[in-house]
C-alpha cells in the first residue's frame, strides 16, 4: 500500500483528513445558514460566510455515478483493476468521489443506498469508503463502521470478517 498515491493536505483539507484518522468523518458545515460543504473550503458556497464547525455526517448515502477503471491506470492500481470509481450524494447533501466495496461491478446502479466504511490504511492515513447498504447497520457509536486495515484479526465480539 505504501507506493499508492497518498493525500498532502494543508489548511481546511488537514482538518477533513485529520478527523479521517480520528475515525470520524466529518464535514464543514456552514454556521450561518446552515449548507454543508464538500471539499473542504474557506468560505460557504450559498452565503460566503467564513463560519462554520466540523459535523459528523449520518454515514448514508446514494451512488449518484460510477465507472468501472480499466488498465491501463496507475501502477500502484494495476492489481486492483477493474475497480469502481463512484460519486456518492450523502445523506447531508454533498458529493463525494470514492469507491463502493463490496459489489461487483456489473450490479452498481445510481441509487443505490450506501453506507460509509472507514479504512484505516496505517496510522496517518483512512480512507471514507462505502458498502452497499444493509439492515440492521452494524454500527459503531458514530453510525458507521471503521475497518482496520492493519490488525491481523478483529476483537473477539466486535468487528466484521472482510
Ligand atoms: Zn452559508
Amino acid at each position: 500500500m505504501t507506493d499508492f498515491p497518498r493525500p498532502a493536505p494543508t489548511g481546511d483539507h488537514a482538518v477533513y483528513w485529520d478527523w479521517l484518522r480520528r475515525g470520524e468523518l466529518r464535514l464543514q458545515r456552514c454556521a450561518s445558514c446552515g449548507t454543508w460543504r464538500f471539499h473542504p473550503r474557506p468560505r460557504c458556497p450559498a452565503c460566503r460566510s467564513a463560519e462554520h464547525a466540523w459535523e459528523p455526517v449520518s454515514g448514508q448515502a446514494e451512488v449518484a455515478s460510477w465507472t468501472v477503471c480499466y488498465p491501463p491506470v496507475l501502477p500502484a492500481f494495476q492489481e486492483r483493476a477493474p475497480y469502481n470509481a463512484v460519486v456518492v450524494q450523502l445523506a447531508e447533501g454533498p458529493f463525494m468521489v470514492s469507491n463502493v466495496l463490496d459489489v461487483a461491478n456489473e450490479d452498481l446502479q445510481v441509487g443505490m443506498k450506501v453506507e460509509l466504511e472507514l479504512v484505516r490504511i496505517d496510522d496517518d492515513l483512512t480512507l471514507p469508503q462505502w458498502r452497499k447498504h444493509t439492515l440492521p447497520v452494524f454500527a459503531h457509536s458514530a453510525g458507521y463502521r471503521t475497518r482496520i486495515e492493519h490488525t491481523p484479526a478483529p476483537r473477539p465480539g466486535r468487528g466484521r470478517a472482510s
